[in-house]
Parts: structure tokens; C-alpha cells; sequence
């Protein structure tokens, strides 16, 4: 059974005061109570700082906080900010942007980025735990555009980026797609490109690829291959659901984020696919997403101060 969606009403009213705040991320994060994490004793003092709040072991009096080792680490945003960008995320099926993020919370620009980019990592961090299996996988290539930075005399310039993208399909008769996995690639060549599907895609399963050389050695590297040689063919006939999940990709990324800088597109693509994986549970994503930030280890090179 579907799970009703959170209005902006309910939300506004469960989440009205930084304690309520704090009552919802403690029960999701303890829900059986408390637990140190030093220790493993379920007893504390909780010590209120000026802008946050720590719980203390009653018996090895570490000190940890809400927000330690996860997504939020080291944050100086009171929560309530946090648990409304999540709400906004989850709400948005088409993302949600910085530059709206930030009016809708009252951040600056670059505040707000970094706090998209650490829920997008949460998102990643959630599905890198799965690899697809046991069902019929489409897997082919595409060429995202980026801009890029660092190239071109002016400081800008545009490459494109190779991306695999791996989709498993409901039925034997594809009827219906199931799970995405999307991954940029540094170059498009067999090497990279088998070390990319044993990330996403258990060996064993049954892949179907075109008849592009990188693909030749797939049955060496353990999976079940079926390469489809166009002639004349279209390509839809065979692929149609990662071609979908392509273009609709691209219109995630160009819709609501205006393009993307070569340097980010693997963070906007693992929010497509972390979407596209939860689509039958929209109504609970807003739980998912905070329980996935929760679980999330801080991003490797933390921003500042966010
Ligand atoms: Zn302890």
C-alpha cells in the first residue's frame, strides 16, 4: 500500500520548533532508544550548547550529537533547516535547485549547494549498497554534456562525459523497467567499462548490450551476454528502456539544473537514479531520504560550515 505524501501543511506543523526537530531525528536515529556509540549503553545527559545539543554517556561520558558521523556532520544550520531541504528534495520529482533552495530556507547560494550535495551523497551512499541482479539488464553508453571549467581559453568550454548505464527489466518480455544505475566514465574503452558493470551489475546476470567492441569481453568477466548487432534495426526495438532512462536523465539534469559542470554530473546522475529506484514510493521518500542521511557517512572532503 502506497504511503499518503506529506503536505506542506503537515510538515509545517510537525516540524514548527527546532526541538520537534530534534524529537524526530533522535527516534530515527535511536529508534530504540539511545544507544552510545562508544559503549553501547542506553543511558545519557543530555547538554544543551548555544546552538546545539549533545548527549553524554552516563557511564564512559562520551559526548555525541544527532548529527555525528552522518550526512549533517559538523553542521552550524540549526536542523529545522535541514529536515525542510529534505522535505523540498523529496517533494520535487524534477529537483530541486540551489538557487530555489536557498530563498526557500533563507541560506546563501553556496549553502545551499553544499547541503544539496551532501543529501545527493546520502542518495549515492544508499544505492552504491545495491548492485542489480537476477533479472534481464539493458546496459548501454551515452555522452551527457558538461560544461567544463577547466577548459577552453575563456575558462569554459564543453566535453562531453561517457556515462554506462545499466536497467533491469520486470519481466522477460520487458514490459516494465525495475532498477538504475548510472556511472560516469573516464574513458570508454572494455577495461573501464567492465570494472564499471561489476559496481553495478551482479556477474552471473543477463546483460544485452549493442554490438560496440568495448562490450566484446563480457562473458570472459562472468555474465550471461547478448549483444544485439544493428542492421538497419532501430535501436529502440532492443533498448528502449535505457534509452528512456537516458533521455529522461538529460532532461532531469537540463530541467532543473540548467546543465551541469563535468565535475557534478556523477552526483545529479545518482539523485536521477535514486528517484527513479523509489518512484512507487514517492508518498515515504521524505522518511527514506532522512533515514538515508542518517545513515550516510559525511561526504570524504566536508565543506565548510554548512
Ligand atoms: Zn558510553
Amino acid at each position: 500500500m502506497r504511503a499518503p505524501e506529506i503536505t506542506l501543511a503537515e510538515f509545517q506543523e510537525k516540524f514548527r520548533r527546532e526541538a520537534d526537530c530534534q524529537d524526530f531525528l533522535f527516534k530515527r536515529k535511536w529508534p530504540d532508544g539511545f544507544r552510545c556509540p562508544a559503549c553501547g549503553n542506553d543511558t545519557y545527559w543530555a547538554i544543551h550548547k548555544a546552538d546545539h545539543l549533545l548527549y553524554e554517556c552516563r557511564r564512559c561520558r562520551h559526548q555525541t550529537s544527532l548529527t555525528a558521523g552522518t550526512i549533517f556532520h559538523r553542521t552550524r544550520l540549526p536542523l529545522w533547516k535541514w529536515l525542510w531541504a529534505i522535505f523540498f528534495v523529496a517533494r520535487d520529482k524534477r529537483g530541486h535547485s540551489a538557487l530555489a533552495l536557498k530563498k526557500d530556507i533563507q541560506v546563501n547560494y553556496k549553502g545551499a549547494l553544499r547541503m544539496l550535495r551532501r543529501i545527493r551523497s546520502a542518495m549515492a551512499q544508499r544505492d552504491a549498497g545495491y548492485t542489480l541482479g537476477g533479472l534481464p539488464t539493458e546496459v548501454d553508453d551515452a555522452y551527457f554534456g558538461g560544461q567544463d571549467r577547466d577548459s577552453g581559453h575563456c575558462g569554459r568550454g564543453t566535453t562531453q562525459v561517457p556515462v554506462l548505464v545499466a536497467i533491469t527489466l520486470g519481466s522477460a518480455e520487458g514490459e516494465y523497467p525495475e532498477f538504475l544505475r548510472m556511472l560516469p566514465l573516464k574513458k570508454l574503452d572494455r577495461p573501464t567499462v567492465e570494472a564499471a558493470l561489476k559496481k553495478m551489475v551482479e556477474p552471473g546476470s543477463e546483460l544485452k548490450t549493442d554490438g560496440l567492441s568495448v562490450y566484446s569481453g563480457l562473458e570472459d568477466a562472468g555474465y550471461q551476454h547478448e549483444r544485439i548487432v544493428m542492421a538497419g534495426l532501430s535501436p529502440q526495438a532492443h533498448f528502449r528502456w535505457v534509452h528512456i532512462a537516458i533521455s529522461n536523465a538529460k532532461a532531469f539534469i537540463d530541467g532543473t539544473f540548467h546543465g551541469v559542470t563535468k565535475q557534478y554530473l556523477g552526483e545529479y546522475l545518482d539523485e536521477f537514479c535514486y528517484r527513479f529506484n523509489r518512484r512507487r514510493w514517492e508518498g515515504e521518500l521524505f522518511g527514506r531520504l532522512v533515514n538515508a542521511c542518517l545513515a550516510a557517512k559525511p561526504l570524504a572532503a566536508p565543506s565548510r560550515a554548512t
